[in-house]
């Protein structure tokens, strides 16, 4: 399928290119010192991903350790509340860890071991990322190091404490406003003086050439297992594909699987408390090109041209740029970017623990909240969201600031 000027029956071979560029977007901005770690782990990558040894030891831990391939539901209730068009949702919240982004961080700490490294270094915010890497270093038997905030330390306590028993050494950072950014900055410094012996494995789609790229890769599992088995239980595609973007990486593995096919591709940002700068974290439809974190993409920028505040109740959705893939495939119009509100996002939370007994991560409820508009809008038809993790760790949040709706 070509679309404005694109070939996509090719599109994943050719895009990024050698440089790590997706058109425009992407590339690795990084000291000369990253550069040369850069190359090399392009390098291993290129190599390791053409090994049989290598993919079927993947496939094997997909299956015998993560618990995939991870279903697909039919939500029917919530469909014939809505009208006609059917609503599906692709299970991430039952792969290991209860979120996609173990997809990645086996990948990438598989990596790892084959490059002979002995730790993996990663920053979160959250804890999300650093609980799934935490979980595929003590897989694997490597050293992890995860720089969190001590802002993120005190807010994420539970988080914390899996990181600890799973074996991590979280690394508090207390400069600046010791949150993400400040987090991110640790990281990399730290990776930069020790990259003989670690690997840093970034939580998304985003950061220098080539994690963009294989980040997209490890993940697009989601959206081969989504195609096969969507067209296996009804017979045919869906006529929409829909999933949250953050940094953008359950989407861009859903995305993956779906871009050379006739159906509507659509990534939901969050739009927090409204379009005001400062109140959302919805960069595709408010942000400008940039370069931050080691790559070229389209960001929220304050008045100084530095990234800016962002805000977003769901803490894995409120970062100010996304990856260099999607703000390519905004440019080109092949992926649809549109955004939903915290009130959309906590009443689609509600109907779907209710009519259909899935309790959602409030990232994967954004994307719920905007299948659930298309329904009403289409009329008829199918949409497929990615559910990209469940919502145990949101929980107790809801349930102090909205209560019981
Ligand atoms: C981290 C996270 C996200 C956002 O990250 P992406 O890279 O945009 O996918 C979405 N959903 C869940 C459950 C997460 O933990």
């Amino acid at each position: 399928m070509e679309f404005n000027g694109v070939n996509f029956d090719t599109y994943l071979k050719n895009y990024p290119n050698e440089e790590g560029y997706f058109g425009r977007y992407g590339g690795a901005y990084v000291s000369d010192e990253l550069k040369k770690a850069m190359a090399e782990i392009t390098e291993a990558y290129f190599t390791i991903c053409k090994s049989a040894k290598f993919i079927n030891e993947l496939r094997r831990i997909r299956r015998d350790f993560q618990g995939r391939p991870t279903p697909i539901s039919h939500l029917e209730r919530l469909s014939n509340k809505l009208g006609n068009v059917q609503l599906y949702v692709k299970r991430e919240d039952l792969n290991h860890t209860g979120a996609h982004k173990l997809n990645h961080c086996m990948g990438e700490a598989l990596l790892a071991k084959y490059m002979g490294k002995k730790k993996v270094i990663a920053e979160t915010g959250a804890g999300q990322h650093g609980v799934a890497l935490a979980t595929a270093a003590a897989y694997f038997g490597l050293e992890c190091d995860i720089y969190m905030g001590s802002v993120d330390i005190k807010k994420q306590a539970p988080n914390v404490a899996r990181m600890k028993i799973l074996g991590a050494n979280v690394i508090e950072v207390t400069h600046g406003l010791a949150t993400l950014k400040e987090a991110v900055d640790a990281a990399f410094d730290a990776y930069a003086k020790d990259y003989e012996n670690s690997i840093y494995c970034i939580g998304s789609v985003v950061g220098p050439h080539p994690f963009p790229m294989m980040v997209r890769d490890f993940q697009s599992v989601v959206g081969i297992e989504a195609r096969e088995q969507f067209t296996q239980m009804t017979g045919e595609l869906p006529d929409a594909v829909v999933a949250c973007v953050g940094g953008g990486s359950n989407s861009m593995g859903m995305f993956s699987g779906f871009l050379n096919d006739p159906v509507d591709i659509y990534g939901v940002e969050p739009l927090g408390r409204g379009p005001k700068l400062g109140d959302h974290a919805a960069t595709l439809q408010y942000g400008e090109e940039g370069i931050m974190h080691g790559f070229n993409s389209i960001m929220l920028k304050d008045e100084n041209g530095d990234p800016a505040p962002v805000y977003s109740v769901a803490s894995g959705l409120d970062y100010p740029s996304s990856g260099p893939e999607h703000a390519f495939l905004h440019t080109l119009g092949r992926v649809k970017y549109d955004v939903v509100t915290d009130d959309e996002t906590i009443d689609a939370f509600f109907e779907l623990s209710r009519l259909e007994g899935i309790i959602p991560a409030i990232e994967s409820a954004h994307a719920v909240a905007y299948g659930m508009k298309l329904a009403k809008k289409m009329g008829k038809g199918s949409v497929l969201i990615c559910l990209s993790g469940r919502g145990d760790k949101d929980m107790d949040y809801i349930i102090e600031k909205y209560g019981i709706r």
